[in-house]
């Protein structure tokens, strides 16, 4: 789509900029730069205290900049210097011709690319449309397509507000609340029609026409298309459709599904994209696969079941949740007044229709459940990790009564992280120097992380020791700030210039606070507990981050927990929380900890992902083996861990209580008799070799693995481009240390 010769947002801010500053306008319009080594002070260095305002929108950093600053650094020559080579590395990467897919996957095109949809997206701090792991997930998704040149298109919905922001007030207890995301500001492009219009395109949402427009963002190589309702034409009402994240109840939650499924069709449609995959990320965009149907009968003439088995090959879907609660189901009268239009024009019978995302056949009570639509309609589903493939092959054998479980059609592809996006430059840095210039498009090789083990020991050390300070500096920063907020006495202000030590052992908790991740466990025994954290020696102190849900009053209650424990006198300097978790704090906590802590109630963690992050930075996993972790860990000889800790081995049961006992005494014993001793074990120049040694497993080991390149040369081989599945040698042999 052109903009009938008008310009494009990123043309626009070009012109206002000083001609040696130009092209920073095309690095701010594509967030490549996001995962560069440079990231860290390309936009802050026109102005700190700006970049913290607009929240590091480098889009906004560049229109509010004084053109007395922008000339200023227009005639400095290191500025322009690093500016010219990252635009050279820029045009390289967008040009680049010889991509991983055309090699493994030359029959794959621009033409027909992959349609990826998803609910949210975690790309950036700066387009907060994501709430945690599964848009991580999309983002990192999508950055490793772009970098393996897997042609791709996201689909996804640009909330006004976001998902919510969190403040905590003097009680502990979380307070919700709302900002404004300025699209006009932010680095996006709506997109226009020929006549130089929103390109809109048209749903019927209970009963009325909402008329939906469509914002692009670039993710290096790979376009991100978010649907927007919030326009004048629109009623009231409809205005607010994408207005919230997982904001509202299961009416707002239909509607928006109906919006990302059948309107991300649309969109493509109306964009003149014909993809080759619909992949579905979650049950959430299931309605998809009714308006491919759909699209495909009108322009056919054929029946729904005339088609079903052409759709199906187009559709591929990935499970994220292991327990059955957790998927969307919507009842028989939601389903009427969202769909009674529809089944006609698809010429089903409601039977016909529900049918579709019924789990038993023939129950005229059962509620259309969006797994169960995905699983119908797709060729191939998968969950996140080995252990979740059995759970979900487990939880719907229902659906395949005539088959065993262990042959119910779902794999797994385990999930991984976006290697550059998630390792410090620091470290980046360290591994350009001792991996190799080329080592962030070889991540898959575990050849390549072998030679981790010629860093130096001194240098690794020093280096993870700035990343920690600076974690500590940003805990301190960040708690002042809110208890300033909070208007809490002068001494307390101040005592967050003492908030934690660089040189004590430092766990990381962060992640959504929901119930089943168990945020409070390591708290669960009270004097246990402060004997660990204040113990003379060996001290331990815990940095936490993470939203609650609204709606969910337990997760709340554990976040209070743990803000009394931030005031506790015992303990005061060695437990903090930072507010309002975003990707950037995040960022911070995976590269700055010594140990990342990890204690879901099993298996309820399908995958996890930001105990992988911690390993491209040198952090050390402690984790209940669930998820992901199950493949990572391993033991020597003795029984022991050789790149991690396990919490609770192998000992379950359903009683909750008992089950977090267990855990809990566990992580007690694995702190106090193997973290902490292996920690502050010393050499005469103050160095812990055997934890150096763990660290640099924990790297070798994981990080050839559990990275999003690997995942999506999986995807690809074995979901995208089966055909192809024999050819790719994509995993390679795990790493034993
Ligand atoms: C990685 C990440 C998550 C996911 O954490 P889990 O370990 O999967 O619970 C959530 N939120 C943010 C901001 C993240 O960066």
């Amino acid at each position: 789509m052109t903009n009938n010769g008008a310009l494009t947002p990123a043309q626009q801010l070009s012109k206002k900029l000083p001609q040696a500053l130009q092209r920073l306008a095309d690095l701010a319009y594509n967030y490549w730069w996001s995962w560069t080594t440079e990231r860290v002070s390309l936009f802050r260095n026109i102005d700190p205290e700006q970049w913290e305002n607009c929240g590091h929108n480098p889009a906004a950093i560049l229109e509010s900049a004084s053109y007395e600053r922008l000339t200023q650094l227009a005639e400095d020559p290191f500025y322009i210097k690093q500016l010219q080579s990252l635009v050279a590395e820029f045009d390289q990467y967008m040009a680049l011709q010889d991509t991983w897919v055309s090699r493994v996957a030359p029959q794959t095109s621009q033409e027909h690319p992959i349609a990826y949809f998803c609910a949210e997206f975690g790309i950036h701090e700066s387009l907060p449309i994501y709430s945690g792991g599964l848009g991580i997930l999309a983002g990192d998704h999508l950055k490793s397509a772009s970098d393996l040149g897997v042609p791709m298109v996201g689909i996804g919905l640009l909330y006004r507000q976001g998902y919510f922001r969190q403040r905590l007030n003097r009680s502990g207890w979380q307070e919700d609340y709302y900002v404004d995301n300025p699209f006009s500001k932010m680095p996006l492009e709506l997109i226009k029609n020929d006549q130089g219009e929103p390109l809109t395109i048209e749903l019927e949402v209970r009963q009325r026409c909402v008329r939906v427009q469509i914002w692009r963002t670039q993710v290096g190589r790979v376009s991100l298309y978010l649907l927007d309702s919030d326009r004048e034409d629109n009623d009231p009402i409809d205005r607010w459709l994408t207005g919230h994240l997982y904001g509202g109840n299961q009416d707002t939650r239909i509607a928006q599904e109906v919006v990302l499924g059948i309107g991300g069709v649309r969109a493509l449609t109306a964009l003149g994209i014909a993809p080759s995959v619909y992949h579905l990320n979650e049950g959430h965009a299931a309605f998809c696969t009714l308006e491919v149907a759909r699209q495909e009968m009108e322009r056919t003439g054929k029946s729904f079941y005339d088609v079903e088995a052409s759709i199906r090959n187009r559709c591929v879907f990935t499970t994220h949740t292991p327990v059955p609660a957790g998927h969307d189901v919507f009842s028989g009268d939601l389903m009427d007044s969202y769909f009674a239009h529809y089944w006609v024009q698809m010429k089903l019978s409601r039977e016909q229709f529900m049918a579709l995302g019924a789990r038993r056949l023939g129950d005229p009570w059962e509620p259309f459940g969006m797994t169960v639509l995905a699983l119908r309609m797709c060729r191939a589903a998968n969950g996140v990790s080995e252990l979740h493939g059995h759970v979900s092959r487990k939880m719907w054998t229902i659906l395949y009564p005539d088959r065993s479980e262990d042959k119910v059609p779902i794999g797994h592809i385990t999930n991984g992280v976006h290697a550059p996006t998630w390792t410090a430059p620091l470290m980046a840095d360290l591994y350009t120097k001792y991996l190799g210039e080329d080592w962030k498009t070889r991540v898959i090789h575990p050849e390549m992380w072998a030679k981790v083990d010629e860093i130096p020991d001194e240098e690794l050390w020093w280096r993870h020791h700035v990343l920690k300070e600076r974690l500590i500096a940003h805990t301190r920063f960040r708690v002042k700030k809110a208890r300033e907020q909070r208007g809490e006495s002068y001494e307390h202000i101040q005592a967050t210039e003492t908030l934690l030590d660089p040189h004590v052992l430092t766990i990381g908790f962060a992640r959504r606070f929901s119930p089943y991740k168990r945020g409070d466990l390591i708290l669960r025994d009270a004097q246990r507990a402060i004997k660990i954290f204040g113990n003379a020696e060996r001290p331990i102190q815990i940095v936490f981050a993470g939203k609650a849900h609204p709606a969910d009053e337990e997760g709340k209650r554990i976040i209070q927990r743990i803000m009394e424990w931030c005031r506790h006198n015992a303990i005061q300097n060695r437990v903090a929380l930072i507010e309002d978790y975003d990707i950037y704090t995040g960022q911070k906590l995976v590269q700055g900890v010594d140990v990342w802590l990890n204690n879901p109630r099993r298996p309820l963690e399908a995958s996890g992902t930001s105990g992988q992050k911690v390993c491209f930075n040198g952090g050390i996993n402690c984790s209940v083996l669930d998820g992901w972790w199950c493949e990572g860990y391993q033991t020597g000889p003795d029984g022991k861990g050789l790149n991690g800790w396990a919490i609770g081995e192998d000992a379950h049961t359903s009683d909750q209580e008992v089950q977090d006992r267990i855990d809990s005494q566990s992580l007690y014993q694995l702190l106090e008799e193997e973290i902490a001793p292996l920690y502050y074990d010393r050499d005469a120049d103050g160095i812990p070799r055997r934890w150096i040694q763990m660290m640099k497993a924990s790297i070798k080991t994981n990080a050839p693995l559990f990275n999003t390149d690997r995942m999506i040369s999986d995807y690809v081989s074995q979901v995208y481009v089966p055909e192809i599945a024999t050819s790719v040698v994509p995993i390679l042999a795990k790493v034993i240390v």
